[in-house]
């Protein structure tokens, strides 16, 4: 349903109310500093350096104690569990935003862009704080996902004495879903419309490749300065910066690195468990695709797989790949 002028109007004046006020009350960290968070985060990253978990090797750094991350800088604030509650703090101003674009249609929300500063190294038993405050709400843009809004927020860092330590912005885009993925739609005949998957977002960079999967061919990206292979399909080699490139067409045989198996939340148009697998092609390149053909506890790492592409609908085709059975264990 399109909006009249007038009602963007309208939504545009209410959203200008917003900018330049504070998201919220003060974010106060839950716990201070601690080694126990900081291992749980260097683990999950695989970050094995030792001035942020050993106090020894710490203590003959530059820092002379043990640091935090610098980039653990929000998960400080974090509220946890609390965050999915879908109960608003008093004041919550964000939420109340979000919740004033969710009622005019604009129910997708993505994150698009964040940067971070920081001032000084955290230490352990510190406690930190974070401001937010709605920067800017940009006017109604056309986007691959959709029509939306851009929304700016910078949260100050500050620690115990109210010294700042680091700051971050963050913009998200609402916006109003091109092909809403819900249940209840209803064709013009009034019959309820199967819910089909997301469209993928096609653009200049990668429409070539969606293209192939339409023929029947996955396509893999080379560079033809280097000959490096590269996946998703963008403008520049990582390797050597050339924008010169042309595609190979994969054979379609690969092996699982790693996989997930999503059980919530359900997207409808998907049918769960769903096994997400990163598949690593012969060729020497990955992709992201779903590993159909299989029972979920059945999936390993190095499992030989095989591509099949198929229709999901009579609009999109989709890579798939099952257990390679013409392929030794
Ligand atoms: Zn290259």
């Amino acid at each position: 349903m399109a909006a009249t002028p007038s009602d963007r109007e309208q939504l545009e004046t209410r959203l200008k109310g917003f900018a330049g006020i504070a998201a919220g009350p003060p974010e106060i960290a839950r716990d201070v500093v601690e080694a126990a968070t900081i291992r749980h985060w260097c683990d999950a990253l695989g970050d094995r350096n030792p001035i942020y978990t050993d106090p020894v090797a710490a203590a003959a750094s530059v820092h002379g104690r043990v640091v935090a991350p610098p980039t653990m800088l929000q998960a400080w604030v974090l509220p946890g569990i609390e965050m999915a509650s879908g109960v608003a703090r008093p004041g919550d101003k964000q939420r109340e935003l979000h919740a004033l674009l969710d009622r005019h249609g604009y129910t997708g929300v993505v994150a698009t862009n964040c940067q971070q500063g920081y001032d000084r190294y955290l230490h352990l038993g510190e406690r930190v704080t974070g401001t937010t405050v709605i920067e800017s709400i940009s006017g109604e843009k056309a986007t691959a996902l959709g029509i939306g809004y851009f929304i700016d927020t910078r949260t100050t860092f500050r620690d115990d004495d109210g010294e700042r330590v680091g700051w971050m912005t963050f913009r998200v885009l609402k916006f109003k879903p091109a092909t809403p993925p819900v249940a209840s739609e209803r064709d013009a005949a009034g019959a309820p419309v199967e819910p089909r998957r997301l469209r993928p977002a096609l653009g200049h960079d990668n429409a070539w490749w969606w293209e192939g999967i339409r023929r029947g061919e996955l396509l893999i990206q080379r560079c033809k300065s280097c000959g490096h292979l590269r996946h998703p399909p963008r403008p520049m080699c990582g390797e050597c910066r050339s924008l010169e490139w042309d595609a190979l067409s994969s054979k379609g045989h690969g092996s699982v690195y790693s996989f997930v198996v999503m059980h919530h939340p359900q997207v409808p148009g998907y049918e769960y468990p769903l096994i997400v697998a990163l598949v690593e092609l012969d060729e020497g390149t990955r992709l992201i695709a779903n590993l159909t053909g299989i029972e979920p506890r059945a999936v390993r790492i190095g499992l030989r797989v095989a591509l099949a592409i198929e229709a999901v609908d009579p609009e999109l085709s989709l890579p798939f790949f099952h257990p390679d059975t013409t392929a030794p264990g």
